[in-house]
């Protein structure tokens, strides 16, 4: 049995709006995410599933309910630190890229950060990793194939060697070779590096491929749970 790495206890969210109690996003979750595991997030649409993932990652708040981040509050985390070893990954990755920034840029932009020294080995290793060829160094975000630039995303989360990702949906956007290549890709990642991530999806395929185990959410309430 792993330790979990995010442990949360009765989580509850609410946004404001449709009545007094505004919607109701998610009521009441108790989950662990192990230590070097992937967990796949399902559900349909408006499910909860982007708001549980970004009540792990801290950028919201839940209403109730605790996270504890390695046997801690997750608000105890000291930030930097908690940025560097857990990164998100989105559907869209235009979010992670400043389309002026090539992809050198893009890549070792969490190193330049986080203050850490980088002489675009790095850079390199994870582009080798995500099977991204040297050439592509100097292009901008908008000169690559979704597949390519999907890939110049994970080289980011990746470049400062986190422990864990938080992943939302990160192939859905991508035709099915192209997106079973990067799951492949993914997995291979998470093995050497022992990473444990979360991870959201719809696809049977891809969730084979990736997760160790499975957690289903239906209008805020999990139910089915990881074994
Ligand atoms: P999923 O990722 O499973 O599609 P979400 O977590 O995005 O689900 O959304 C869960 C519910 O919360 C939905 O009803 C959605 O409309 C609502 N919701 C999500 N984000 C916001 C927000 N920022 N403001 C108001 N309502 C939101």
């Amino acid at each position: 049995m792993n330790a979990a790495r995010f442990a949360l206890r009765g989580i509850a969210k609410s946004y404001p709006g449709r009545g007094n109690g505004g919607v109701a996003a998610l009521a009441g979750i108790d989950l662990d995410l192990p230590e070097g595991r992937v967990t796949a997030l399902t559900g349909r649409s408006g499910a909860g599933k982007s708001t549980l993932a970004r009540i792990v990652m801290g950028f919201i708040r839940a209403d109730n309910g605790s996270v504890r981040y390695r046997g801690r509050p997750l608000e105890e985390a000291p930030q930097r630190q908690f940025r560097r070893d857990n990164q998100m990954v989105f559907q869209n990755p235009l979010l992670a890229c400043d389309p002026l920034f090539s992809v050198a840029r893009v890549i070792a932009e969490p190193l330049r950060a986080q203050r850490l020294a980088h002489d675009g080995g790095e850079t390199l290793a994870v582009m080798e990793e995500m099977e991204l060829p040297p050439a592509l160094l100097g292009r901008r975000p908008a000169e690559l194939s979704g597949g390519e630039l999907q890939r110049v995303a994970l080289a980011r989360a990746l470049v400062l060697r986190p422990g864990f990702l938080v992943l939302d949906e990160p192939f859905s956007a991508l035709d099915d070779l192209t997106a079973l290549r990067l799951v492949r890709l993914l997995k291979a990642a998470c093995r050497r590096r022992r990473l444990g991530a979360l991870f959201i999806s719809h696809h049977r395929r891809h969730i084979r491929e990736l997760a160790d185990n499975e957690a289903v959410l239906e209008r805020g309430r999990l139910i089915a749970a990881p074994a």
